[in-house]
């Protein structure tokens, strides 16, 4: 893939990270109600590490969310990004800027959803 489809790529799925980040803040905040207590502002910071607190008040699914962000982001840095990993061909891009954690193609993951993986 070209370069500045990586970038765009990347700078879509950080964006998406920065949004659950923040809506997990937003949550913390509003709960303890003592506005910002030294809560590190975690989503700028692109590295794998999370502030705990905030990670509390993340859902399961925004979890699971940022993990797939985060795979996506390590492909995009290790040249991996936009390929099956099922079959290793290339992922449709329209596939990809509907869901920019996708893994797998769209044949594949029609199989996996036939067979109820
Ligand atoms: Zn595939």
């Amino acid at each position: 893939m070209e370069k500045e489809k990586l970038e765009f790529y990347k700078k879509r799925l950080l964006e998406m990270r920065k949004d659950i980040l923040k809506k997990a803040k937003k949550l913390k905040e509003d709960s303890y109600s003592l506005g910002t207590d030294g809560i590190q502002d975690m989503a700028d910071a692109a590295s794998n590490t999370y502030n705990v607190d905030i990670l509390m008040s993340i859902s399961d699914n925004d979890i699971k969310m940022l993990k797939e962000i985060d795979s996506a982001i390590d492909k995009i840095n290790n040249g991996t990004y936009g390929i099956c990993e099922e079959c290793e061909e290339k992922i449709n891009e329209k596939r990809l800027e509907a869901n920019p954690t996708a893994r797998y193609c769209i044949n594949c993951k029609r199989l996996m959803e036939q067979k109820g993986i």
